[in-house]
């Protein structure tokens, strides 16, 4: 396994995999890597030849107060699990060689980069958009895999990529969890053991919603209700940022559930922010 730090590098390589006749496999990531990272590696080893994964920890999907600074890394951890998991090129620049300091160009899905975790976090998924196509652009994946708990990120590149006419397979993968139902991400090491003894009931509420459906209740401002309930009494230090019932690829806002139905939330926990989300079918 290589870890190549330079574009140019990652270009060169990947090209000659090309004229080879080799399909490569693409995951991108910020590192810090997990369990619900290592389902993606494994998913996408099956899929190609030959497996790039990049551990970039993208400065510019971070807000002038997010937590970019702070955002754990280690890469030596990295290059073992991404090692033990059959990965051919690990993919760790530096910000500086992936935006020059006059770099002007971005990549924008206005409409559905507003919602969700859009509306407090502006920027980001023009930072997510345009550092994935550079992305595709260096490695030209036959296929890439993200998760399903990014479900936006993932609704947003999908979009991108039918706009742009990139010719790559995007794959969705389902979100893995602790043992207790909280979503796995690398930002769950900020949460104190209280917190962290607590997080599941987002998960919870999640699942309380989808039973709230199946015993009948459509109305999405009432299984609203129910979600910030359940949230209050198992987690009252939780702040929810905000519980959206939308549809599953336009992210346009659903009032009543009569077909596939995502409700995504994004809930602060003492200072950490944490996303999750469920598919409700009727
Ligand atoms: P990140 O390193 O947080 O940018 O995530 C890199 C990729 O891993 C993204 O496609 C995420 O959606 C995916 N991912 C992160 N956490 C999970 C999880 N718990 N289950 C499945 N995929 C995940």
């Amino acid at each position: 396994m290589d870890c190549i730090k330079l574009p140019d590098q990652l270009r060169a390589q990947c090209r000659v995999w090309a004229k080879e006749g080799r399909t490569i496999a693409l995951v991108p990531t910020m590192g810090y890597l997990h369990d619900g990272h290592m389902s993606l590696l494994d998913h996408a080893r099956l899929r190609a030849d030959k497996l790039v994964v990049s551990v970039f920890i993208n400065p510019t999907q971070f807000g002038p107060n997010e937590d970019l600074d702070r955002y754990p890394r280690d890469l030596d951890h990295d290059l073992a699990i991404a090692r033990e998991h059959g990965v051919d090129v690990v993919f760790a620049p530096d910000p500086a060689a992936m935006y020059r300091p006059d770099h002007s160009t971005w990549v924008e899905v206005p409409e559905m980069g507003k919602r969700l975790c859009g509306a407090s976090r502006p920027i980001h998924f023009r930072g997510v958009c345009t550092v994935v196509l550079k992305l595709m652009h260096l490695v030209r994946p036959d296929v890439a895999v993200f998760g399903e708990k990014d479900w936006q990120q993932l609704a947003i590149l999908r979009r991108m990529a039918r706009d742009l006419d990139l010719d790559v397979e995007l794959v969705g993968r389902p979100i893995f969890r602790e043992a207790d139902g909280l979503a796995m991400s690398s930002r769950n090491v900020y949460l104190t053991p209280e917190e962290r003894a607590k997080a599941p009931a987002i998960h919870g509420g999640l699942l309380e919603v989808r039973r709230e459906l199946a015993a009948g209740t459509r109305d999405t401002a009432e299984l609203g209700r129910i979600f910030a309930e359940h949230l209050a009494g198992k987690l009252p230090a939780a702040r929810v940022d905000y519980a959206s019932f939308v549809h599953p690829e336009s992210l346009e806002p659903v009032a009543n559930i009569t077909a596939p139905t995502l409700l995504a939330v994004a809930v602060f926990v003492g200072k950490v922010r944490l996303i999750d989300n469920i598919l409700l079918e009727v």
